[in-house]
């Protein structure tokens, strides 16, 4: 398979693939899940990928441990024990162990991976619903002073532009008051600057700008 430099990059950057290319990207997706159950990918005489029940817990622990083992497919947590001669400390029962584990972690890795290579998967700095602290100017044009808003809603447009509207906290939660209805917006490169999560970073930066 030849890849593109940009390709190339994008594989650097995540951990799960398929297939996968190179004995670094086996490190992550040897184990791996199918149909419910943990295979071992390429392990078989054929180049096949080999049941990791059928292979090790058939074949070795039931065989030459006589281990009473879990044959299903990935476990649930309430009720998953593994080979018991695990416990005294049979090495392929060890294997076997973390074997699901990478397989089960690579499966739920591998989903958010997809999701962000397709740009479906964004880590919001504010969501709806959160407190933050604005410094705003008053109509004085030098007075500054800090106002607590609400956040109501997040947009996100194409090259990575989110922008925030921001609401007086009665207005976010339909107070009868005096007041106008308050729905600027602020983008996402404000966070830090003039919109803080804490009041305390607002106090601070108020303090070291006057
Ligand atoms: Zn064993």
């Amino acid at each position: 398979m030849h890849l593109t430099l940009e390709e190339m990059e994008i594989r650097r950057q995540r951990l799960t693939h398929e297939p996968p290319m190179g004995s670094y990207e086996m490190l992550h997706n040897t184990a791996l899940v199918k149909d419910g159950k943990v295979y071992l990918r390429s392990h078989g005489e054929n180049d096949e990928d080999i049941c990791l029940v059928e292979f090790f817990v058939k074949n070795i622990c039931r065989k030459e441990c006589g281990a009473d083992v879990w044959d299903g497919e990935i476990p649930h947590p309430e009720d998953f024990d593994v080979a018991d001669c695990g416990f005294s400390g049979c090495l392929y029962a060890s294997f076997y162990e973390i074997a699901i584990g990478a397989a089960d972690l690579r499966g739920t890795l591998k989903f958010y991976e997809d999701a962000e290579e397709q740009k479906k998967l964004i880590m919001l700095p504010l969501i709806p619903g959160q407190a933050v602290w604005t410094i705003e100017t008053k109509a004085d044009h030098k007075t500054k002073f800090i106002r607590e808003r609400i956040v109501n809603h997040v947009s996100i447009a194409e090259n990575d532009f989110m922008q925030f509207q921001l609401m007086d906290p009665r207005c976010y939660r339909d107070e009868p008051a005096d007041y106008y209805f308050d729905d600027i917006f602020w983008q996402k490169e404000k966070i830090g600057q003039t919109i803080f999560t804490t009041l305390e970073d607002a106090e601070l930066a108020l303090a070291g700008r006057s």
